[in-house]
């Protein structure tokens, strides 16, 4: 038995009640889902504005597929960069209102390659500790001094950031927190970069296409813009297709373009999903409706689930979980939803600290007033 330690490892998880395991969709992303057979109404996708299965995203992903076939066969530094990549970072640069976009192939990886580029040994990163699992991963692999703050605690942020000298200053943060759903201080946080000359990298996965006018994304939804910002936003979440893109100044995309890893030696995504991403942007640009419908089932939910038994964490945002604490009782509180069609995931260590397992509902433009109020009575059943 060669590998009788990772045996014994998965069955300790297994008895903490934190071991994984996936479930089959047989259906597109959609509220309505078809999951190992049964028809659930799901609470649990990143679809924000319902566009992963829109007709319009699909038909241009046909169309790229027929003029530039399946694969882009090489990294884009090779032969792999087309002209439907090309035209979407035009279009992201514009949207995010900055000179210039890189497009990667997944948030994970544009995290990863732009720290990496951006900070060495020399230099410090400054985090706030409930930052996405890539920006963790990404600030240690770039081998910089690692400061990790309280979350949103500004005095602490500051503080460090006073101790540290010499070398570059890198702030990096996810914009709305995605297993919170709560928003990073993006003003202040603004204000201690230009006091003491850093840089800030803001991760937007669960802001753009929701937040800001035109869906532009947190940095306009907080009213903030600056050269010192990188703007990383991912395109498979509320943009429903795949990928990532970082907007900055020209010499950054540049350095990144020359010097981030994970976008150097990679395949290019397909220039079909670019073809579907350039649609999505429209979808999203003119998606003040959505967005609209949107905040109306987030305020339906939150008064509707004012007085259960377990709370849910502040937030204004589509991402809504429900605190349940204990690992066992979120899970078994998920299991009877889903018993009963509805379905809510189970987020619980080390995703999210000890004590704080939590269903993580989602809400998206595709439900309507019903499919929350459905979720809302079940939950309020199961309480009793
Ligand atoms: C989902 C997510 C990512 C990763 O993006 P992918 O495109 O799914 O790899 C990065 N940061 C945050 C905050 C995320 O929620």
């Amino acid at each position: 038995m060669p590998f009788a330690a990772l045996q014994s490892a998965l069955d300790e998880r297994a008895a903490q009640g934190l071991l994984r395991r996936r479930s089959t969709a047989q259906s597109p992303q959609a509220p309505h889902i078809i999951v190992d057979g049964q028809s659930l109404l799901s609470f649990c996708s990143n679809d924000y504005l319902g566009l992963a299965n829109h007709p319009q995203l699909i038909a241009a992903l046909q169309q790229g597929a027929q003029q530039y076939g399946a694969g882009a066969g090489a990294a884009h530094l090779v032969s792999g960069h087309t002209r439907p990549h090309e035209r979407l970072e035009h279009a992201l640069a514009d949207f995010a209102g900055k000179p210039a976009a890189l497009l990667f192939s997944t948030g994970y990886m544009a995290n990863l390659g732009v720290v990496q580029a951006l900070v060495g040994k020399a230099d410090t990163v400054f985090a706030d500790k409930l930052n996405h699992a890539s920006l963790n991963d990404a600030m240690q692999l770039s081998r910089a001094n690692v400061r990790r703050y309280r979350h949103n605690d500004m005095a602490q942020l500051g503080l460090l950031l006073e101790q540290t000298s010499g070398g570059r200053k890198l702030i990096i943060t996810d914009a709305v927190f995605s297993m919170d759903g709560d928003l990073a201080a993006l003003p202040e946080i603004l204000k201690l970069c230009e006091r003491h000359d850093a840089w800030l990298l803001v991760d937007d996965a669960h802001g753009f296409g929701v937040l800001g006018e035109h869906g532009r994304g947190s940095l306009a939804h907080s009213g903030i813009a600056s050269s010192r910002i990188i703007y990383m936003a991912t395109l498979g979440k509320a943009a429903g297709v795949f990928g990532a893109f970082v907007a900055a100044d020209r010499v950054v995309v540049e350095t990144l373009l020359n010097h981030a890893r994970s976008y150097i030696y990679t395949t290019a995504t397909p220039p079909a999903l670019a073809e579907a991403l350039l649609a999505s942007l429209q979808l999203i640009e003119h998606g003040d409706g959505l967005r609209a419908h949107l905040r109306r089932l987030i305020a339906q939910l939150r008064g509707g689930l004012r007085d259960l038994r377990w709370p849910l964490m502040p937030s204004d945002t589509a991402i809504q979980p429900l605190l349940t604490g204990d690992n066992r009782a979120t899970l078994d509180l998920s299991r009877q939803l889903r018993e009963r069609g509805i379905w809510v995931a189970a987020i619980r260590p080390p995703t999210v600290a000890q004590g704080t397992a939590r269903l993580r509902i989602t809400l998206s433009a595709a439900h309507d007033a019903a499919d929350v109020e459905r979720l809302i009575g079940t939950l309020h059943e199961l309480a009793r």
